[in-house]
């Protein structure tokens, strides 16, 4: 078996077969084959460095309803808040002063037309910030062409809006069964991100209730195959006021992890000059479980800058990590932990795709 595996871990391409059977392979094989074959990978394509996104938690409040997430609209025991313009704006400034090459807006989806202005404002002030040109990247769910057009010609550059599965049959399992919950709207807003010349993140949860390895595979592959430039891949958590508190079907969490470190050595593998993120979800799991994937593939970790008072009020699930720590307290220790694990970070860069950058140069 072990040799099969690795004649199919050293060919060019692999199908969806291929990826699933990997998936599956021991813990040895992963140690001492796979994860030194993706560092290596990385170490090539990408080269050392770790890239920083700021991360600005900008909203809890949220539209939608999904079934996993702490955020979902139809959860009352929730605080909701906006951080204020200043804020935002002091947030992006400590980025600048931490030497942080961008930052990443994140909150719950909203598409009023307020919103949309909002948050054009934002972008526009943080882009006239003097001494540096921060990178912005944007994780606010769907929205319209024409918002999208308007933040990217607004200075926003990058976009992460994660497909969460690529099955659909799966998706429908955890999302209600209403219009604003489509799967091919995802898959469509991912499509209108790239033609308006983001540079375009996706991924998913691992480890959701019912998930195959196969369906894991299918997820892999359809990264592939829309070409994504960034990547945000992690655990699925529990979060106990959410439809899926206690759901059937469900691997236990060390499983998840290791799902989760297996999906991102194989997409380095098979994506080998895309920037890929160190879900927070990982570091939930286990203390040290953003700096653990930055040895099997990852090269973006994102360093929370939401105001403290907020952040309590941010919980996809449970468990999230740092939501007592101020974003000074964030930064010293999060650089001991990257340089424990041997990586260097890129300070005042912007740390784009390199994938990014060859598919626009082969246009
Ligand atoms: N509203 C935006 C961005 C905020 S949610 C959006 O949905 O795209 C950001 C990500 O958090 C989601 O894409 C999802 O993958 C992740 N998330 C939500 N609930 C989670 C949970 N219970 N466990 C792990 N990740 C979760
Ligand atoms: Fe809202 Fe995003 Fe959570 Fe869905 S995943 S409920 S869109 S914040």
């Amino acid at each position: 078996m072990t040799e099969n595996a690795e004649d199919i871990l050293k060919k060019e391409a692999w199908n969806q077969y291929e990826v699933e059977s990997l998936l599956g392979l021991s813990d040895s094989f992963f140690e001492n084959s796979v994860y030194p074959y993706a560092k290596q990978i990385k170490d090539k394509y990408i080269g050392p460095n770790v890239y920083y996104r700021g991360l600005i938690e900008l909203s809890n409040i949220c539209s939608k309803d999904c079934y996993y997430c702490g955020l979902r609209k139809g959860n009352t025991h929730l605080n909701r808040y906006k951080v204020t313009f200043d804020e935002v704006l002091e947030a992006a400034k400590k980025a600048i002063s931490y030497g942080y090459g961008s930052i990443c807006i994140q909150a719950g989806e909203i598409s009023s037309p307020s919103f949309v202005e909002e948050i054009t404002s934002i972008i526009v002030e943080i882009k006239k910030l003097p001494e540096y040109n921060l990178g912005i990247t944007l994780s606010l769910g769907e929205q319209s062409f024409s918002t999208y057009k308007k933040w990217f010609e607004a200075g926003a550059h990058r976009y992460l809006l994660r497909v969460e599965t690529s099955n659909i049959n799966l998706y429908k399992k955890i999302h209600p069964d209403t219009l604003e919950h489509s799967f091919e709207n995802r898959v469509q807003c991912l499509k209108d991100l790239r033609m308006i010349g983001y540079q375009v993140g996706s991924g998913m949860m691992v480890g959701l209730p019912s998930q195959t390895l196969s369906d894991i595979a299918e997820d892999l592959c359809f990264l592939r195959d829309i070409d994504i430039d960034m990547c945000g891949l992690g655990p699925f958590i529990e979060h106990p006021q959410t439809p899926f508190a206690k759901p059937l079907n469900i691997l236990p969490l060390e499983d998840r992890l290791k799902l989760a470190f297996r999906s991102i050595a194989l997409l380095r593998i098979i994506m080998k000059d895309i920037n890929i993120a160190s879900a927070t979800a990982l570091q939930a799991i286990d203390p040290e479980g953003r700096e653990k994937a930055l040895m099997v593939g990852t090269n973006i970790i994102m360093p929370n800058l939401t105001p403290r008072k907020y952040r309590s009020d941010y919980t996809l699930y449970k468990n999230k990590p740092c939501v007592d720590e101020e974003a000074f307290m964030c930064r010293g220790c999060l650089e001991g932990r990257i340089k424990k694990f041997h990586h260097n970070i890129g300070y005042n860069e912007w740390g784009d795709s390199p994938h990014f950058k060859n598919r626009i140069l082969k246009k």
